[in-house]
């Protein structure tokens, strides 16, 4: 379980969809959890790709039902995993790409910690993170506002992460989260057959 958080705007779902693509073409796709959430959807987000934007009412039954492997409210909005279908990816043996802030990477934390693997993105300058909110010009003054004050908070946590990437260009951040994945996918204890082809290659000696 691979998880990136950062405070909005330093480019986490940029990087999320780059490392999608790239473990498409390697053949060792991710599954890319999709969560819920009560915010209202950006102009350029899809509905079940972006997220599923679901009404409060459905997310606390959600909630209560046990549905969601972690949840979170952000910036006033609520945010959960769909527990099902992370489950589903994890026991036919894929890896899975989370997309979500500190609250939720501590609740993972307590359910699975040697499966998880966290990292923490971080914008070159305030400026920088200012002017990629501004950029994006799909939220409101006042939502940017509270999106740079959730920044700090946000940015509390860095420590919490067995990793940080500061993202001054993008192509760099995303060579760094790449080694990250790679290191971690070779470690010993992910590595349930390496076992047995040892003992081979001893046999074949
Ligand atoms: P945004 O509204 O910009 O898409 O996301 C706001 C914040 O909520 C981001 O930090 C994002 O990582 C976090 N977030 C998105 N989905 C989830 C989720 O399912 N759980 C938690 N805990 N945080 C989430």
């Amino acid at each position: 379980m691979l998880v990136l958080s950062s405070p909005s705007g330093a480019g986490k779902s940029t990087l999320s969809r780059l490392l999608v693509d790239e473990e498409k073409q390697s053949g060792q796709p991710f599954h890319l959890s999709v969560s819920v959430t009560t915010r209202e959807k950006r102009p350029s987000e899809v509905e079940g790709v972006h997220y599923q934007f679901i009404s409060r009412d459905r997310f606390a039954a959600m909630r209560d039902r046990g549905d969601l492997l972690e949840w979170a409210e952000v910036h006033g909005n609520f945010y959960g995993t769909p527990r099902d279908p992370v489950e589903e990816a994890l026991k036919s043996g894929r890896d899975v790409l989370f997309d979500i802030d500190w609250q939720g990477t501590l609740q993972l934390y307590e359910q699975m910690r040697e499966d998880v693997v966290s990292v923490f993105i971080l914008p070159p300058s305030i400026a920088e993170l200012k002017a990629r909110l501004e950029r994006r010009a799909e939220d409101s003054d006042d939502v940017i506002t509270r999106r740079l004050a959730g920044a700090k908070a946000e940015m509390e946590h860095w420590s919490e992460y067995d990793y940080v990437v500061v993202n001054t260009d993008v192509e760099q951040a995303f060579k760094g989260v790449k080694a990250i994945l790679d290191a971690e996918r070779l470690k010993r204890v992910r590595r349930p057959g390496l076992a047995d082809f040892v003992r081979q290659l001893q046999d074949d000696l």
